[in-house]
């Protein structure tokens, strides 16, 4: 039986991971959930799980549960804020830790769980997007397992040789090639961008994800931040990355070898793959996952990402190109301006230029230690606070 933590399992990619784990009671265990603020959800999981611990980072929100939970399963510890997330994280009864926060809240329980020598499922990419070099180096000494959640890397993972490690030219990789479905609004009207109301940009074509990523997605941001996860997963950089347009969301990504071969991962749209493929890695599991019917598909289509349309894509490049702080400090800039967006403050538009603007007002510096990096952020997030009240005067 292995043992599991779940960081953020009220979420879109916590609920499906409970998902594939019930499937599997034989196997799996889970040690622990967290939760921001959703106590209804957090209660009805624990009900359905019988975690020895639950975390709920808000601390109201853990006087409650705890309440909830008093009769029907007094067994569960309720814990509560950040200090409650990095011990679930490093629990000598959980081998597995689902890295599921959305954002840089997630950055320190997931260094926690590869500090603890975890097996890392990942998920929340704005921690290795932060921290890449910090990260990589914490599972180098740990000897923790670092397997990507995000479909693609999820994907790009499958069509490596087993000993990638050893660097991708020495094993005869050319490049990756990373899709990207280009979200709601990759043939809309350029003109029409700047008025698209937060619905509209986190319906997306082919995924159900957290409204965060769904913009994200919309903005083709999503896709600057897998650039750069994968540069650190892969030990890469952007040179050897091309994305992808590829509407359908059936090919997960690519692997092109020297010899001119490309493996392709292929599958519904659904994250219970790459989820169960992480989790019983080296093995194979069932997810729940329909089989991909080729019937179906009429065709699959790909073509170049058009950067005038998609800022955000060449800003991420930029900013791993540039390295140290600046992925930091990107990502900082994109909560806020994200966040802003989703409450109707500034307009979709916007995103891209306080991005631009944070990032150059803000001094970059080496990403070698968490406190830099926890100042960088710090100091993107101001910039980008003031950036969001300039634009919504
Ligand atoms: P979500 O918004 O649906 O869920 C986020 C989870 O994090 C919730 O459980 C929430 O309680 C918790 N959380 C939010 N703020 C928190 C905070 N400040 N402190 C602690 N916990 C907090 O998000 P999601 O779509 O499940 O995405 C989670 C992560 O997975 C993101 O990093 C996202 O980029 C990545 N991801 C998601 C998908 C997807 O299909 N949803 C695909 C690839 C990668
Ligand atoms: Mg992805």
């Amino acid at each position: 039986m292995k043992g599991i933590t779940v960081l953020g399992s009220t979420g879109s990619i916590g609920v499906s991971t409970l998902d594939v784990i019930a499937r599997h009671p034989g196997r799996y265990r889970v040690v622990a959930l967290s939760a921001n603020t959703q106590v209804e959800r957090m209660t009805a999981q624990c009900l359905a799980t019988r975690p020895e611990f639950a975390v709920m980072v808000d601390e109201d929100a853990a006087a409650q549960l705890a309440e909830r939970l008093r009769g029907p399963a007094p067994e569960v510890q309720v814990l509560a804020g950040l200090a409650g997330l990095e011990r679930v994280a490093s629990l000598p009864q959980t081998d597995h830790v689902m890295a599921a926060i959305v954002g840089a809240a997630g950055l320190k329980p997931t260094l926690a769980a590869a500090r603890a020598g975890k097996r890392v499922l990942l998920a929340n990419k704005e921690a290795l997007v932060m921290s890449g070099r910090l990260f990589m180096d914490e599972v180098r000494r740990s000897g923790a397992e670092l397997l990507p959640i995000d479909s693609e890397h999820n994907a790009v993972f499958q069509c490596m040789p087993p000993d990638f490690g050893r660097g991708l030219a020495e094993v005869g990789v050319r490049r990756i090639l990373l899709t990207a479905s280009g979200g709601p609004f990759r043939d809309a009207p350029l003109a029409a961008l700047a008025d698209v109301t937060p619905e509209q940009a986190v319906a997306h074509p082919n995924w159900s994800m957290g409204r965060k990523i769904s913009v994200d997605s919309a903005t083709m941001m999503n896709k600057g931040l897998e650039v750069i996860e994968a540069c650190w997963l892969f030990d890469t950089d952007p040179a050897h990355i091309q994305v992808v347009l590829h509407p359908q969301s059936v090919v997960h990504s690519m692997v092109e070898y020297v010899d001119g071969s490309v493996l392709a991962q292929l599958g519904n749209p659904d994250m219970r793959t790459p989820i169960a493929h992480a989790l019983a890695w080296p093995e194979r599991i069932a997810s729940g996952v329909a089989s991909l019917d080729f019937f179906a598909l009429s065709h699959l289509d790909f073509r170049a990402p058009d950067l005038a349309r998609f800022p955000c894509l060449r800003l991420a490049v930029a900013a791993m190109e540039a390295g140290g702080t600046a992925p930091a400090v990107l990502n900082a800039a994109n909560e806020i301006a994200v966040d802003a967006f989703l409450n109707g403050r500034v307009r979709f538009t916007d995103i891209p230029a306080i991005i631009e603007a944070s990032l150059a007002a803000v001094a970059r510096s080496e990403a070698d230690t968490l406190e830099q990096i926890l100042a960088a952020d710090v100091a993107a997030r101001d910039a980008a606070v003031r950036l969001v009240e300039k634009a919504s005067r």
